[in-house]
């Protein structure tokens, strides 16, 4: 039977969230000496562990079949793999960053300048897209470096809180896109392979869908119960249950972590009273 191959980035930001979505698929790997691959034990699929530059290229290759990596790579490397799954992790974004001392007015004060970045597919595009005439010039690291050594005017980098760019004298001036991890696929898969990862993107799915939604019990009184019903509303219908004290009822749901706060308060506003939330393990969907 075939495996299906997945490349993971070796080390770094992306590895240990990859790895633990896999695991929380049910997929573990025998990896305690962090190898150049790994085979799961309870699904048909292998692991190659990768720098997370290579990732896009040896998809499209075929040399794995799919792979996790950050859109930020998929974009800079343009390769010819398709974007399967968002995975909402590592989540970043592509900034534009000049010292803090010098006045911004927009993008064409950016004409002329020279602009240091990992990333120049994706700035040179956005460049050109809004008339922008600028100096790219392509480092490998330390981008954040690049003004206060003199080589550079200007950074487009990765920016998750900011602290770097404060750190290096810098402020955040355009932000240019928004990146999380995804999952990437080569485009000719047979028949055997795409069904395998039908499988395994589905568990994704349920995983995912189990961190972003909780499980809500709570004690409602009946003169309210529509009214609370219609706040939590869940999968299809919430469970309802009489309480042995008359008036009052028990109601089972499924909450978005997304709303969290704000139907919690609702909630209460109703009368709701013992409400309880428990993290959900899997959720089929
Ligand atoms: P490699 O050695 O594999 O080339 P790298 O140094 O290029 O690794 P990392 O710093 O490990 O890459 O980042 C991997 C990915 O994680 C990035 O491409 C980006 O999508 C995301 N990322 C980077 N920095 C952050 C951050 N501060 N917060 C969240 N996500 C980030
Ligand atoms: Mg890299």
């Amino acid at each position: 039977m075939e495996k299906l191959r997945i490349a993971i980035q070796k080390s770094g930001r992306l590895s240990e969230k990859s790895l633990n979505l896999l695991k929380e698929a049910g997929i573990s790997l025998n990896n305690g000496s962090r190898k150049l691959r790994s085979v799961a034990q309870s699904f048909p699929l292998e692991v190659i562990y990768l720098r997370d530059d290579d990732i896009p290229q040896y998809v499209e290759d075929g040399v794995a079949h799919i792979g996790i990596v950050g859109e930020n790579e998929y974009a800079e490397k343009a390769c010819e793999v398709d974007l399967v799954h968002r995975l909402g992790y590592s989540r970043c974004r592509l900034s534009i960053a000049i010292p803090k001392s010098e006045g911004y007015g927009g993008l064409e004060d950016l004409n002329g300048k020279r602009i240091a970045t990992s990333y120049p597919v994706i700035l040179e595009n956005y460049l050109a897209e809004h008339g922008v005439r600028a100096d790219v010039h392509v480092l490998s690291g330390s981008v954040e470096l690049a003004p206060s050594i003199g080589i550079a005017d200007a950074i487009f980098d990765i920016v998750s809180s900011g602290s770097t760019l404060i750190s290096n004298g810098l402020k955040e001036v355009e932000v240019i896109m928004k990146s999380e991890a995804v999952v990437v696929a080569n485009r000719n898969l047979n028949t055997e392979i795409s069904k395998l990862l039908d499988d395994l993107l589905f568990r994704i799915r349920s995983v995912l869908a189990a961190s972003n939604n909780k499980y809500i019990l709570l004690n409602a009184p009946n003169k309210n119960l529509e009214k609370i019903i219609d706040v939590i509303p869940g999968m299809k219908s919430p469970t309802v249950m009489p309480l042995a004290e008359e008036g009052w009822s028990s109601v089972h749901s499924v909450l978005s972590e997304k709303t969290f706060w704000e139907v919690i308060d609702q909630l209460k506003d109703l009368g709701a009273q013992g409400i309880l939330v428990i993290p959900i393990e899997k959720m089929i969907v």
